[in-house]
């Protein structure tokens, strides 16, 4: 393991070229820091264009993040980076542990999210109700969603509601090449819904949870099927695919509200228990609202989610509790502030 920089005044905060780097940045530069971008050189057409992004450091490809090169110079500049979806794709955790520059919020729990067992562990120690698992093809008796361990934006995922459609979908991924076995996916009772993201915010420094927003994923093509009339669907053979195109907002039914903090408190204790310090700063529970209004959650990202784009200048939620337009991103960076103010700087940065 490298040794890691401790930071006594942070003075930039750094993101990758992608995801809710735009958001993260902004939010950065309105709350006072320098902003630098990590970007691939075939993006800076689009990053160039963004007037509170202080510094661009240009990489060929997202690893070379990772080089002496960069480290360093993040480190002259006495950054924190922020963590994103794009940065768990592409990194390996041990990569991100081998990280020397201070990153803020707790990096071991992003290992938690993408490994299934430790996911699965979290959600139930924080008493999430949660989709049952199917243990095997030969038990399923009802639709089931199959997916694959580790799929980003939910590629490759199919439904199945016997052994013989398992099968038949199992064997096109074979034969594409997605899997070498079947054993390479894992089946849960699909639960018939609204689908939900909540996106939290936990501060270490206030003890608070706070709720900040929701919203629903626009995903190609499933949403779209919806669009065309059923006799022309069973003609054409459409199989469904989760690829996220954007985000739409969603306000909840105060009446949810309660519960909604609830399983967030949930949540961190969890995660201060099982993965100390536990689930600092942002994070997103991902689930489905039955008919009776119950949430059973499916996922959850334990950083930023892109769906707080939806969100750069303020929520619903974040307007009843600040008095400027606080994104999630700006979240961030005014917690990195406020730690500095109060001598908390350890509780925010792994
Ligand atoms: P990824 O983490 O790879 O992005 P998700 O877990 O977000 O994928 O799931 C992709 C899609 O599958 C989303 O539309 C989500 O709503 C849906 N989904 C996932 N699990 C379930 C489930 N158990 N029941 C119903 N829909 C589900």
């Amino acid at each position: 393991m490298v040794d890691r920089i401790t930071l006594e005044e942070p003075r930039t905060i750094a993101t990758l070229g992608s995801h809710s780097a735009l958001q993260i940045l902004k939010g950065a530069k309105d709350e006072g820091f320098d902003t630098l971008l990590i970007c691939e050189e075939k993006r800076l057409g689009l990053y160039k264009r963004f007037k509170f992004i202080d510094e661009i450091l240009t990489i060929k490809q997202h690893k070379e993040a990772l080089d002496k090169r960069c480290q360093q110079h993040l480190q002259d500049v006495k950054s924190i980076i922020v963590p994103h979806g794009t940065m768990i794709a592409y990194f390996t955790y041990s990569e991100i542990e081998d990280i020397s520059i201070p990153i803020f919020g707790n990096r071991k729990i992003l290992q938690w999210e993408s490994d299934r067992i430790l996911k699965q562990k979290l959600m139930n120690a924080s008493r999430l109700t949660t989709p049952k698992l199917i243990q095997s093809k030969d038990d399923i008796d009802k639709l089931c969603i199959v997916k694959l361990h580790g799929a980003a934006g939910g590629r490759g995922y199919f439904l199945a509601w016997d052994k013989k459609s398992f099968e038949e979908n199992a064997e096109s991924l074979l034969n594409q090449r997605r899997i070498k076995g079947e054993d390479e996916l894992f089946i849960q009772e699909y639960v018939v819904g609204v689908p939900t993201y909540l996106q939290f915010f936990y501060s270490p420094v206030n003890k608070q949870v706070e709720f900040l927003g929701a919203d629903i994923r626009y995903e190609s093509i499933i949403d779209s099927i919806g669009r065309i009339p059923a006799r022309q669907q069973l003609s054409v053979n459409l199989e469904p695919s989760y690829n996220v195109i954007g985000n739409i907002p969603l306000v909840l039914r105060e009446s949810l509200l309660e519960e909604v903090y609830n399983m967030g408190e949930r949540f961190v204790k969890a995660s201060e228990e099982l993965v100390p310090p536990g689930m600092t700063g942002p994070f997103c529970l991902e689930g489905v609202y039955d008919r009776e209004g119950v949430f059973t959650a499916f996922e959850f990202s334990a950083r930023i989610v892109a769906g707080t784009n939806l969100y750069i200048n303020g929520s619903p939620y974040s307007e009843l509790l600040y008095e400027k337009p606080m994104s999630m991103g700006r979240r961030i960076a005014h917690e990195i502030k406020i730690a500095n103010e109060k001598g908390h700087l350890d509780r925010v940065f792994t």
